[in-house]
């Protein structure tokens, strides 16, 4: 009994938050920007702040994670960190080398009110930051928000940083691909190569967070959205962001500042949203879809359709970031399956009313709270028992507690691997995501088996 202190009896919490479905901004935003070619994301705060978000984002993705830190000590804390990151930058570009230094804020220097646009102007006019290079910055305050916010603020700051208008229009998709793991990046990429079509994508961690192993490091891998292409996103034909809450603030600031249309829709897992994306990038394009993707869309059905029997009525709970929340409740109503709780840390009105729309049709209520908890997760689900629960690695403590299969899903996961390697988006993600389910339940099914009941063949 891990959990043995989480009581059945649910009451109304105001002032506490316990085991929060969520981490800090600025590790949303350091993701991001290491999703920028030749990147150093830069945390402006103290040394403890930059130490725990680099290690989230090491244990997740199981590769070094680089970032540097303006190293607060109790002078900055009260007389504020300009000094402090004037001289970091200074340091990063003559020791290091990068192409681009990410700077986010922390709530230290978010309290003192250090302006990161001032700071960072200072710096360009003293000549620190040398010709050709550049400093990108965003607002990563850790006291409202998540680490899904602090990305889509550095999403916002790659676009404030670099975007431009020649005015010559470019027959090129912008792709925001939403907080995913890199080879969802790669499967995003790999499908519009299917369809034959230009994009940037941006950010991209795919061959930055998920690279091989090649005997030497590297400090800045070959990965990554380079400044040219993160350059030419103004004159793009369009942008497609994936995921309201990551993707939708630097899209529509993409869309004011250049006038590039964009379309704000779900992340493309499971079978609706991924026929959604592929038919907009179809409209958007001009193109027609390929043989090979009908395939893989086919086998999804497939695999989906075989296996009904398995998923039908089938209750599950769910916690983690709104918009894998969104997509994920989506596919699991697509296969008969019943979403009864459903958690995000991650503050928003409108992801309650997406859930509560998405499962107005099913034969039991749902149970939603945004800016919620896991302890609140797990009262929810002593009272309405569930037969999977899917989210982080946080989630495995009321799994082991009340027996129920497990999914890990989202971020982080830090006692498992094969998610940066192994996509959940599009067909292909749809397919491994109904194999890990399947393999979850029929697991304990199989464990749980009488004798007479033990079966060989499915
Ligand atoms: S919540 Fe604030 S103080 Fe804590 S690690 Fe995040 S940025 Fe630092």
């Amino acid at each position: 009994m891990l959990l043995r202190h989480t009581s059945k009896e649910i009451l109304e919490r105001k002032a506490l938050m316990i085991n929060p479905a969520k981490t800090c901004q600025p590790i949303g935003a350091m993701y991001a920007a290491l999703g920028v070619h030749g990147c150093m994301p830069h945390s402006h705060g103290s040394q403890g702040c930059c130490s725990y978000h680099r290690s989230t984002l090491t244990r997740h993705y199981k590769e070094p994670v680089v970032a540097g830190t303006s190293s607060f000590t109790e002078g900055s804390s009260v007389f504020g960190g300009q000094s402090n990151l004037i001289q970091a930058i200074d340091n990063m570009f003559t020791i290091y080398e990068p192409e681009v230094i990410a700077v986010h804020t922390t709530c230290l220097s978010e309290t003192i009110g250090d302006d990161l646009t001032q700071i960072v102007k200072k710096a360009y006019d003293d000549g620190k930051v040398p010709a050709g290079k550049h400093v990108i910055y965003a607002p990563t305050p850790s006291y409202v928000g998540s680490h899904v916010t602090g990305f889509s603020n550095m999403c916002k700051g790659i676009v404030n940083g670099f975007s431009e208008k020649t005015g010559e229009k470019r027959n090129q998709i912008n792709i925001l691909p939403g907080y995913v793991e890199p080879a969802d990046m790669e499967e995003i990429k790999r499908l519009t190569t299917e369809m034959g079509i230009e994009t940037v994508m941006f950010p991209d961690t795919s061959g930055v967070m998920n690279g091989p192993q090649t005997g030497r490091y590297h400090m800045f891998p070959k990965g990554g959205t380079t400044v040219d292409e993160l350059k030419s996103t103004g004159d793009s034909m369009g942008t497609i962001a994936l995921g309201s809450f990551a993707s939708s603030l630097a899209a529509k600031f993409l869309d004011t500042k250049f006038k590039v249309p964009c379309q704000i829709q779900e992340l493309p897992i499971g079978l609706p949203a991924t026929d959604r994306f592929i038919n907009s990038l179809r409209k958007m394009a001009g193109v027609n879809v390929p043989d090979s993707i009908t395939r893989e869309r086919g086998q999804l059905v497939d695999v989906m359709t075989d296996m009904a029997q398995y998923f039908y009525g089938k209750k599950v709970a769910l916690f983690g970031d709104p918009d894998q929340l969104i997509a994920l409740t989506e596919f699991l109503v697509s296969l008969d399956m019943i979403p009864v709780h459903i958690v995000t840390g991650t503050p928003g009105k409108e992801f309650t009313a997406k859930i509560l729309e998405l499962t107005k049709d099913q034969s039991e209520p749902v149970n939603v709270k945004a800016h919620g908890d896991m302890f609140l997760l797990h009262q929810w689900i002593k009272n309405t028992s569930v037969d999977l629960l899917i989210g982080n690695t946080y989630g495995k403590y009321i799994a082991r507690d009340e027996d129920i299969p497990f999914v890990r899903h989202g971020f982080p996961i830090m006692d498992r691997v094969g998610h940066s390697y192994f996509p959940t988006v599009g067909y292909k993600g749809g397919l491994r995501l109904v194999e890990k389910m399947l393999d979850a339940m029929l697991d304990k099914k199989d464990r749980d088996s009488p004798e007479e009941s033990f079966e060989l063949v499915l």
